[in-house]
């Protein structure tokens, strides 16, 4: 008798076939070709007939080049760090695609003339905000708070509250990010409570600056007291502040959450953000605010480091520009309109023999923003298990246990998602 492993078609001839091709032309010959061996070794091992092989291959490749995937955020936390913080808008997805090629980053067209880098990108900033005389933008948060404090106090101090002393998520603390620029910390006041005299008295010739860092994912109550912005005007040295969460001015569903407008019109001379918290944008570190200051810190050695890509350029400048993002729609959701989707979700679940109903839930803003706000929100319940095979399925979804089910919470899903969101529960039950 032959034997079957004879039969089994030969790697040329599976690569040649016209929609094998076609895959290694987008996803890369090597990958295609791991495709191919899988199949034939399962054809030899006489898991699938060997007329399988080229409808096996195309099967197990995978969508993308690339194996990120896309996560339905179910979780009610719209700016979950795991879960790639915030969603770009689609005009910032538009702007990655026409930046990804060969672009002017860097070239006046009208001149022939190399340009200034990302000039646009810094336009929308400044127009933006306005009180800013200068913008620059770095690679995150962090990377702009190393870079002030690189500039402006290596081998100097830094006054800083107690209070304010941030571990920002993954065991970066952002005191240790400062003492690694070769900066020394001056620590001020008490865990709860510090006052003007304590700037006022630790500020002198060997003061770099005063930082402000805003307390983004965590709250301090009870008998506190901190000193605003405003009140740090006149002290003598530049007081820059961290606001953490990217918002360019205030907003009304955030009230208490800082702003770099307001920052600055309260006299802060340079306001240092991320661009993918509430901004809605890419990673991106900002830094707003004196001329002087933004000028230092440019032409700074370590900014070359800390440079952006054409591509964050692109985004950050089409999440200035354009539409409300998705971050900002997710903030301005009803919890009735969110009820009702919940409602119909259930309803269809329930249809297909699915245990679910729908209640109102609480979101919150996340480790990007507004510790302590809760967002009035409503979630589909599942019975517990769901929970891991959602998290499983072919269109991955997050949602969150609480006391034995599954809440899949609506406050960061798109109404347009509802039925991949549908579709991915059904699949999986
Ligand atoms: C998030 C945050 C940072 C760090 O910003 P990344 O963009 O994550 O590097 C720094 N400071 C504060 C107050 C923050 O909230």
């Amino acid at each position: 008798m032959a034997d079957p492993r004879q039969r089994v078609p030969g790697t040329d001839r599976v690569l040649a076939h016209p929609e094998v091709a076609a895959a290694a032309d987008r996803l890369g010959h090597r990958l295609v070709k791991q495709a191919v061996h899988t199949a034939q070794r399962r054809a030899r091992d006489g898991e699938i007939p060997t007329s399988e092989v080229v409808a096996e291959t195309l099967a197990a490749l995978p969508d993308s080049a690339s194996s990120s995937r896309p996560v339905l955020n179910a979780t009610g936390v719209l700016l979950h760090t795991n879960l790639g913080r915030a969603p770009l808008s689609r005009a910032a997805v538009d702007a990655l695609g026409r930046a990804a090629g060969t672009t002017d980053v860097e070239l006046d067209l009208s001149t022939g003339r190399r340009g200034p880098r990302g000039a646009a990108t810094l336009a929308a900033l400044l127009s933006a905000v306005p009180r800013a005389e200068a913008a620059h933008v770095v690679n995150n948060g962090a990377a702009a708070l190393a870079l002030a404090a690189t500039a402006l106090a290596q081998g100097r101090e830094i006054v800083l509250a107690r209070g304010e002393m941030v571990e920002i998520g993954d065991g970066f603390r952002l005191p240790e990010l400062l003492t690694a620029t070769g900066a020394r910390l001056r620590e001020i006041g008490t865990t709860n409570r510090v006052r003007l005299d304590d700037y006022r008295a630790a500020v002198g010739a060997d003061t770099g600056f005063v930082l402000k860092v805003h307390p983004s994912n965590f709250v301090i109550s009870g008998f506190t007291s901190a000193v605003p912005v405003a009140a740090l005007r006149g002290i003598g040295v530049p007081v820059v502040v961290d606001i953490g969460s990217g918002l360019l001015h205030r907003h009304p569903v955030l009230p208490d959450e800082p702003d770099a407008t307001s920052a600055l019109a309260d006299g802060a001379d340079l306001v240092l953000a991320s661009g993918d918290k509430l901004l809605g944008g890419p990673q991106a570190g900002l830094l707003l605010g004196r001329a002087e200051i933004v000028q230092q810190l440019r032409h700074h050695p370590l900014a070359r480091a800390l440079r952006v890509d054409k591509l964050t350029l692109a985004a950050l400048e089409a999440t200035l520009r354009g539409p409300r993002t998705p971050v900002e729609q997710a903030l301005r959701r009803d919890q009735r309109s969110l009820l009702l989707r919940a409602e119909r979700l259930a309803e269809a679940f329930r249809a297909a023999g699915i245990p679910a109903s729908a209640e109102r839930s609480e979101a919150t803003v996340g480790g990007g923003g507004a510790p302590g706000v809760t967002l009035p929100s409503a979630a589909v319940v599942l019975p517990e298990r769901f929970a891991d095979l959602l998290r499983g399925g072919a269109t991955p979804v997050l949602g969150c246990v609480a006391h034995d089910r599954c809440l899949l919470d609506l406050a960061a899903v798109p109404p347009e998602d509802d039925d991949e969101l549908r579709r991915a529960v059904l699949a999986v039950a």
